[in-house]
């Protein structure tokens, strides 16, 4: 860590972005002195620029349907996205979370939905992410191209990315292309 200034030992500043201004924590002590820094200067989201899609994933059609619509999302929002498979995630280590339509209807994805509106991260429903064009601009190589589409990952979907794109992005080492993690 760099030098801190005497504003960030005399806990008045936040030790990560100096800013003064803002509701802080207690993030421990340096020489001594207590520090403070912003709560989301320090825990920056586990899957910071990915979205979690919690639906119905009871049958093997629900979790399809539920697949298929989150390729939507990916598409619509420009995040890659992790489909929620059971109950064993944190919402707010996500961008955001997207409730599909019946994600009331299992219980895992009800508890999670109910974790998610609860917790202090941006969720939103169906209806409003299909209120986002559909984005035509690849991922990767940033040309507009009418057939970009997102392409599948293990657990979920990456940005759109044109055709000519996708033999990479299947090798998932395409730089400039958000990968789900
Ligand atoms: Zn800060
Ligand atoms: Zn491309």
């Amino acid at each position: 860590m760099a030098r801190l200034t005497p504003a960030q030992l005399d806990g008045i500043a936040c030790i990560v972005c100096a800013d003064e201004d803002g509701t802080m924590i207690p993030v421990g002590t340096v020489d001594g002195c207590q520090v403070f820094a912003h709560r989301p200067c320090v825990d920056k989201p586990a899957h910071a620029g990915t979205v979690l899609v919690v639906g119905n994933t009871s049958t093997a059609d629900a979790l399809a349907d539920l697949t298929a619509f989150a390729c939507d999302v990916a598409d619509r929002l420009r995040f890659p996205v992790v489909v929620a498979v059971g109950r064993d995630y944190r919402p707010e280590d996500y961008e955001g979370v997207v409730l599909a339509d019946g994600w009331e209807k299992s219980y895992d994805s009800a508890v999670l939905g109910c974790t998610a509106t609860l917790a202090d991260v941006c969720t939103m429903w169906a209806n409003e992410a299909y209120e986002h064009p559909v984005n035509t601009v690849c991922g990767h190589c940033g040309e507009d191209d009418p057939e970009a589409a997102p392409v599948r990952v293990e657990d979920g979907w990456t940005t759109s990315v044109c055709p000519g794109c996708v033999g990479a992005a299947g090798r998932l080492v395409l730089p400039g292309v958000l990968v789900a993690v």
